[in-house]
């Protein structure tokens, strides 16, 4: 599709980086009153650029602006008016394409082609999807009395940064609502770039303000009186703490957390797809995915052949400088995910379990971790058990379907899972009996727009995407009232 590419080469786009950045509050970029912090390249380590964080009274003036917005010029506008503005939004993203995608890659590490082709697209298709829906809530079962919550007030993580701040601003603009949007401190970028595009896109001052900030001004923001709506995606740790802090005040919340995903490989598997599957499903975005398929089930008969047959594909795997279009695992985003990522992957060891690191070799300077797999992991282990959030894959086997399920489900969390079989009545059994908010079949790390996504137990609640992902950020029943299930 030609309109996702910026005809830009790269260095024109990192001609267009800023040595410094600001907040975007009321429609206007300002300095916070926080300190400036410099984020790094994890790549190589450089400081890439200066940002200016944002101070208890930045949160203030932004929750105070969206709130003004929210009461003035943007209630008076049609829905449909409501919808042109996400177009413009999803056309900005696009037209510069090619720039998000480089600035993506250089402040998280993430390989180019990634961000180009599926983290940038996928940000601007959100857009696209949700400006659609602007105009059409009240047909959309949720009743003609649809309204908008307010203030959202939504912290965002790390590991796809654009997108992750699409997949909240979208919906949220789209049913009515304006927003104070804070990314993650290592990864600011790409949002504040998306502010001006937001800014050339005339919405009026004060529909989306960005700040930024760590953790404390997460806290501070979703805390605030004058948020209505709080939207988080993030650690389980961090989402039970909102969760209880946010106890007794009646806002409304949803939560992405973590996950643990079981990806399931019985006997009559395709083997050469369940294995591509089961590389991108743990090392794309070098295993910093929610729904990361790091517990490799398989059915104990051809366990062998699929390890032998994993190893190989993932020997060929180049691991290094994510700005290199051949790079297919890049950089861990910072040297305190690279220093969990260890640790844990020493727990494996400790704990008895057979690592195998892939050959390739890793550049001298930068944060890396060479893809590895751990067999003989029993479902006590730390490995098995814990977010890596890292390129590591932990091996079980399990001999029945039944065993295959109860594994799959021993966890606490339940965010995505992936079965490879060719028999479909078992796809369709084991996608209702696994408690997860997303079963891909014979496939992985699929997403798409209209696709609700989101957890059960501490993978968090509520769904982003799609019609479902709508109520989240509408005063009316978490289920649209029509029992048709044919849309989204
Ligand atoms: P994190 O919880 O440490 O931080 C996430 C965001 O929350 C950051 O912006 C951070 O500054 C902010 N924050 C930290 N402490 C806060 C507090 N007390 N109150 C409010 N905000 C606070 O998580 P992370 O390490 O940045 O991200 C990785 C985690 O995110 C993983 O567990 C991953 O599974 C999860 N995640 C989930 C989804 C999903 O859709 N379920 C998607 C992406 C990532």
């Amino acid at each position: 599709l030609d309109w996702q590419y910026d005809p830009a080469p790269e260095s024109a786009a990192i001609g267009r980086l800023r040595e410094r950045y600001q907040l975007f509050v009321n429609g206007r970029f300002v300095d916070g009153r926080g300190e400036d912090v410099k984020t790094i390249n994890p790549a190589t380590e450089e400081p890439l650029a200066i940002v200016s964080t944002a101070g208890r009274a930045d949160i203030d003036d932004a929750v105070h602006a969206a709130r003004t917005a929210f009461d003035g010029p943007w209630s008076r506008l049609t829905p449909a008016q409501r919808g042109t503005y996400l177009f413009r939004i999803a056309r900005g993203i696009a037209e510069r394409a090619r720039e998000l995608a480089v600035v993506e890659t250089l402040d998280n590490g993430k390989p180019i082609k990634e961000s180009r082709d599926v983290d940038i697209p996928t940000a601007s298709a959100h857009f696209f999807h949700h400006a659609g829906w602007a105009d059409k809530l009240g047909h959309a079962g949720y009743g003609p009395a649809v309204r908008p919550l307010g203030v959202a007030g939504q912290v965002i993580p790390w590991n796809f940064p654009l997108l992750m701040a699409a997949w909240k601003i979208a919906p949220a603009l789209a049913a009515g609502n304006t927003v104070v949007l804070k990314p993650a401190e290592t990864t600011p970028l790409s949002a504040l770039v998306l502010a001006e595009i937001i800014a050339d896109a005339d919405l009026p001052p004060g529909v989306v303000n960005i700040i930024t900030g760590a953790g404390d001004i997460g806290a501070a923001l979703v805390n605030h009186p004058g948020i209505d709506k709080v939207a988080f995606t993030g650690s389980t740790e961090v989402g039970k703490q909102i969760q209880a802090s946010l106890a007794g005040t009646g806002r409304k919340l949803t939560l992405e957390l973590g996950g643990k995903a079981a990806n399931i490989v019985f006997d009559d598997a395709p083997i050469d797809q369940a294995v591509e599957g089961i590389v991108n499903g743990i090392f794309f975005n070098q295993g910093h995915v929610c729904c990361a398929g790091s517990r490799l089930l398989v059915q104990e008969s051809i366990v062998d052949e699929v390890i032998a047959k994993l190893q190989d594909r993932i020997s060929t795997l180049r691991v290094g400088d994510p700005m290199d279009k051949n790079t297919d695992v890049g950089a861990i985003n910072s040297a305190g995910q690279l220093a969990t990522i260890t640790s844990l992957a020493d727990a494996g060891d400790a704990e008895g379990a057979t690592r195998w690191t892939s050959p390739c070799p890793l550049p001298d300077r930068g944060f890396y971790f060479a893809p590895t797999v751990f067999t003989d992991v029993s479902q006590s282990m730390r490995i098995a058990r814990e977010e890596i959030f890292g390129p590591v894959l932990s091996v079980l086997t399990f001999r029945t379907p039944d065993e295959a399920l109860a594994k799959a489900n021993n966890t606490p969390y339940g965010l995505s899972a992936g079965v490879w079989t060719e028999k479909g009545s078992r796809i369709l059994g084991m996608a209702s009996a696994l408690r997860a908010g997303v079963v891909w079949a014979n496939t992985f790390n699929r997403f798409d727009p209209t696709a609700a996504f989101g957890g059960y137990q501490e993978s968090g609640f509520g769904r982003e995407g799609g019609r479902a992902g709508l109520a989240a950020y509408l005063d009316a029943d978490d289920e649209p009232r029509t029992i048709d299930l044919d849309a989204a």
